[in-house]
């Protein structure tokens, strides 16, 4: 309320600024299908957030830092998520739990995808019509890229 407007910012955008709004668009950008995407995204969007109000704060000639900065921890925050991924069961998307090595546990069904409990379901199953993603691998809930 005691905000007047500000008159139009003088000078011209430069291509710093348009790198930074690159990256973060890029950080507000994922497949719909990605795993754990409401996560994800919140995650980035806080990263962007933290950027953005550093780029306001310091002097334009660091957004360049910035933008950097902002893309690093953007493949931080990918790296992980792949990492994730790849401790989870690929049937029922739960972490692994090496600790739980009962026939039916947490742990990895030795080097598969797959946790104990779902490969102990998929060869007990006794239903003529079972499928999952164990016993037919066209079935896989992610996609195959
Ligand atoms: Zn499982
Ligand atoms: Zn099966």
């Amino acid at each position: 309320m005691d905000h007047p407007m500000p008159s139009a910012v003088p000078g011209k955008p430069t291509e710093a600024v348009r790198e930074l709004l690159a990256a973060v668009l890029e950080a507000l950008t994922l497949p719909h299908d990605t795993p754990d995407y409401d996560a994800r995204i919140l995650r980035r969007a806080g990263l962007a957030r933290v950027v953005a109000g550093e780029a306001l704060a310091e002097s334009p000639s660091n957004l360049g830092w910035n933008t950097d900065y902002l893309r690093s921890k953007l493949a931080a925050e990918q790296a992980e998520a792949e990492q994730r991924e790849k401790n989870k069961c690929g049937r029922c998307r739960t972490p692994f739990d090496p600790s739980d090595m009962a026939f039916d546990g947490r742990a990895r069904h030795r080097e598969t995808p797959w946790c104990r409990r779902c490969v102990a379901s998929c060869h007990e199953s006794t239903d003529a019509f079972h499928a999952c993603p164990i016993c037919d691998p066209s079935r896989r809930s992610g996609d195959d890229r």
